[in-house]
């Protein structure tokens, strides 16, 4: 039950960042009206590792074992280099999970857990939002209104809330373009979360059960037209160590698009407030852009908690303090990421590949994620 002096809060998008933001507003005893274009939740996805700083999330929502029952905890990660020679290999801790391979519907489904079906209006997004004196209104696109005391752009990349509200910002396409097939396979890939280095690509690919994903990313000079099958095959090929394989034993249409990277020089106002990649999204090399949407959610549920009634402002403005040192550490993160591992030239990639083949930078970046946790 909501009291008087809770704020109505629309959240528009009910994805990764939306969901987690209703279940914590939910525990605090708001009811917030979530609005998702989407007709219905069926749709292509990718495969998602997420670390310990989106797992500790799941974990105060109750849903973590709901994700678990859903993913895999791989026994290590590894590196490999084109063809398969194994560069670098960590074992991750047997006794609780720092990182989870799952496929983003699986991700999606545990977080509804937390959220009552009904909050969920589908189909529907905002036409008009228009800061008021003392709120906001919105039109939607069945022809209803509503009122609201803030308004949450939860609604990733493309955000229709940071277009309708928001001036300083961009949102960058990438020359990296990133297909993703997940499918019954026999193939073996071990019980890994692997990482194999291509020629400017990388592919990613982890053992769900009876399934495999695999994420496939590679910088393009030219844009192909989705799905663009012969070009993942010839990616696939150029890469090599399972990836072949795994493409021969699925016809499905993969998920296909171009990576895009979005800057906002601020992620509020007085009542418009924006999370997840409507925000930052991030690179997916990065294998954090999950973690960041669901650390949001709950650093925002946090705010309104302790918003004066009729004024979320400096709530917002908390929450945005709150995340932005974070935010920008990954993001500045993933550029390195990104950099190192769609290198182009021979020579430095055979000179890469000695330094993470010779040096312990994998069991570091894992150290570092448990001591995080
Ligand atoms: C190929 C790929 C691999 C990735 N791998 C990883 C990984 O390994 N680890 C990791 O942590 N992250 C990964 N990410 C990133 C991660 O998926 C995103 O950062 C995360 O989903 C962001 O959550 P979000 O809720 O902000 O956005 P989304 O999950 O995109 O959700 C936005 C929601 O808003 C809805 N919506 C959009 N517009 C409107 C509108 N106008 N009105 C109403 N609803 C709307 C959408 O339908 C959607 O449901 C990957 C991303 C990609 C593309």
């Amino acid at each position: 039950m909501s009291r008087p002096a809770d704020p109505d809060v629309l959240v528009v998008g009910g994805g990764i960042a939306g969901l987690g933001l209703a279940a914590y507003l939910r525990r605090q005893g708001v009811r917030p009206t979530v609005v998702e274009q989407a007709p219905d939740w069926r749709g292509s996805g990718y495969g998602i590792g997420l670390w310990s700083g989106g797992l500790s999330v799941l974990d105060d929502l109750g849903v973590l074992d709901a994700a678990r029952q859903r993913g895999a905890d791989p026994d290590g990660f590894e590196i490999r280099a084109a063809g398969g020679d194994r560069l670098a290999r960590t074992d991750l801790p047997a006794d609780r999970t720092l990182l989870l391979a799952v496929h983003r519907a699986d991700l999606h489904a545990a977080l509804r857990e937390a959220v009552p079906e009904p909050w969920i209006r589908m189909d529907t997004t905002p036409t008009r939002i228009e800061p008021t004196a003392g709120g906001v209104d919105v039109e939607f696109d069945d022809g209803t209104t509503g009122a609201f005391d803030v308004v949450v752009g939860a609604d990733g990349v493309h955000s229709t809330v940071r277009d309708a509200c928001f001036d300083d910002w961009t949102r960058r396409a990438r020359d990296t373009y990133v297909w993703s097939l997940w499918a019954e396979q026999d193939v073996d890939v071990g019980r890994d979360m692997v990482s194999v280095w291509g020629p400017g690509s990388e592919g990613f690919v982890a053992r769900v059960g009876d399934r495999v994903g695999l994420n496939l990313a590679a910088r393009l000079d030219h844009p192909p037209e989705p799905p663009a099958r012969a070009e993942l095959r010839r990616q696939a090929d150029r890469v090599g160590w399972r990836l072949p394989a795994l493409l021969e034993g699925t016809d499905d249409d993969p998920f296909f698009d171009r990576v895009r990277e979005v800057s906002c020089e601020c992620w509020h106002t007085d009542r418009v407030v924006l999370v997840g990649d409507a925000a930052h999204a991030i690179h997916p090399i990065s294998g954090m852009g999950a973690s960041l949407a669901l650390r949001d959610a709950r650093a925002l549920a946090g705010e309104l908690a302790t918003a004066r009634p009729g004024r979320v402002g400096p709530a917002l403005a908390r929450y945005e303090t709150r995340r932005r040192d974070e935010v920008t550490r990954v993001k500045r993160q993933a550029a390195f990421e990104a950099a190192v591992t769609f290198l182009e030239s021979a020579p430095l990639r055979r000179l890469r590949n000695g330094i993470v083949r010779h040096t312990p930078l994998l069991e570091l970046f894992v150290k570092r994620e448990l001591a995080d946790s």
